[in-house]
């Protein structure tokens, strides 16, 4: 019997679908050994840190994260990471081979004037905030204005603008981090305004997470019938699938009566971020109004300015690089999942970009283990693994994740919550008995 080591990079849904696809690969010549790497002390990735509070059903899928770590041949080493504990080299030599999973955490740029004022911020740091991630615990969130402008019409946008249009009491149940509640209870928004630069019928955002706009129970949420019926007649009777089915959730919307619910999250179409303004803050963002001529989205030369104290950017993500990995345009530079003349191949985010939803990334992992299997050496290396690399440094393995999670689960029980989140990266290790 062979035993392959492998080394997954990051402990996101993509690292996990990896590793379980190599554990459903084993056979009686072959297994594999996992050893996967997480910078932070607590694994699940964007599970944890980027799916919205308000949405736990999505969360149910670490049940299968943590079977797939339980399993044999799994070993976690939390709060390690590639780049500054250990080097890309290291992993090279010693596993046979290693997979980046580290998907994309750096907001795209606008890259338009005032873009840096305060007041204006990435979903990147926005969204990790609300959910407790160490590293943005510290974000400064300015809502002591009425207006907040999120740009962008995608999912991401979508959870960033109701996150700030909800009631904060309907995220009392809810994981959301402590720091977070504190300022969105505090918050003087009462009207989101998320603009998307082309019309509806282009918009990212899928249908279930539209109709389910139709739950907030304390926000009036305004899709102008207009915009859906100028999209309907521009896509003709017979519109894509994806297409028909988000322009009739966002119907279902447009059509709901209007209530007197002080809070509002409204859809504006056609309207391209061009400037934003202020002295020492935002204190307004200028818009380019767009139409579409055919099959373009062009603009008309008019502007359009909302006052508002903060933007939000969601409009896409880039990958972080890790130096001895290859980057090209965002992503690693990858050929259907591996780096060229390398035994490093790329899973998830990290490989394709920032699209698709946490399921996507079974398949996907699933096709480049396949790949990855067909390119392995008939023998083993047998070179070692990275734990003397490592003496001396706490590393979060799954029995100290497990603390971490049943302390987190505790805290939340009494409050009805299904966790507290811990934020501090010592308060994490602490949990762990680390
Ligand atoms: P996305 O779906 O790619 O949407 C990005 C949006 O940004 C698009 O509407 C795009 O408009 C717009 N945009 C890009 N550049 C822009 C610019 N310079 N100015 C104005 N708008 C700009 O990305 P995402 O929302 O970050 O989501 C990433 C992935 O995660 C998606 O696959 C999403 O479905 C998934 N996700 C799923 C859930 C869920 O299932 N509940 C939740 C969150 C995220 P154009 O189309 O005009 O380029």
């Amino acid at each position: 019997m062979s035993i392959y080591r492998i080394a997954i990079v990051g402990a996101g849904p993509a690292g996990y679908f990896a590793a379980q696809a190599l554990q459903n690969s084993g056979n009686e010549e072959r297994t594999f050994a996992i050893d996967m790497i997480e910078r932070l002390p607590t694994p699940w990735g964007l599970v944890r840190s980027g799916v919205a509070p308000d949405h736990p059903k999505i969360k149910t899928v670490s049940k299968v994260f943590e079977k797939i770590a339980t399993s044999e041949n799994f070993r976690l080493f939390g709060n390690v990471e590639l780049g500054t504990d250990i080097n890309t080299a290291d992993l090279v030599e010693r596993y046979d081979a290693v997979i980046i999973a580290t998907g994309s955490s750096l907001g795209r740029k606008l890259g338009i004037p005032g873009e840096n004022l305060q007041g204006s911020l990435s979903a990147a740091d926005f969204v990790p905030w609300y959910n407790g991630h160490p590293d943005y615990k510290d974000l400064d969130v300015l809502v002591d204005c009425d207006t907040a402008v999120v740009i962008g019409a995608g999912n991401v946008a979508m959870d960033v603008a109701r996150m700030l249009a909800l009631e904060p009491h309907e995220l009392d149940e809810t994981d959301t981090a402590d720091h977070a509640l504190e300022v969105l209870r505090r918050s003087k928004i009462r009207r989101v305004i998320l603009c998307a630069r082309r019309g509806a019928e282009h918009a990212a955002f899928t249908a279930p997470e539209l109709r389910e706009l139709s739950k907030l129970e304390h926000t009036n949420v305004i899709i102008h019938k207009s915009d859906i019926e100028d999209a309907r007649a521009r896509v003709g009777e017979t519109p894509e699938k994806d297409v028909k089915s988000n322009l009739d959730a966002m119907s279902l919307v447009a059509d709901m009566a209007p209530t007197n619910h002080e809070r509002t999250f409204e859809f504006e179409y056609l309207l391209a971020p061009l400037e934003i303004h202020g002295t020492d803050r935002v204190e307004e963002i200028v818009l380019g109004v767009n139409k579409i001529d055919g099959d373009k989205v062009v603009a008309t030369g008019e502007t359009k300015t909302i006052k508002c104290g903060l933007v939000i950017s969601a409009i896409g993500y880039e990958a972080e690089s890790i130096s001895g990995v290859p980057y090209l345009k965002g992503k690693v530079a990858n050929t259907e999942g591996h780096v060229e003349g390398t035994n490093i191949y790329a899973v998830g985010w990290a490989k394709r970009g920032p699209s698709g939803v946490i399921g996507t990334n079974k398949s996907d992992a699933s096709e480049v283990i396949k790949l990855l299997i067909s390119q392995l050496p008939a023998n083993p290396k047998n070179n070692g693994d990275v734990t003397d690399l490592l003496t001396g440094h706490p590393i979060v393995t799954q029995s100290h994740w497990e603390k971490i999670n049943t302390a987190e689960v505790e805290m939340g029980e009494p409050l009805g919550k299904p966790r507290v989140k811990a934020v501090e990266r010592a308060h994490l290790l602490h949990l762990g008995g680390l």
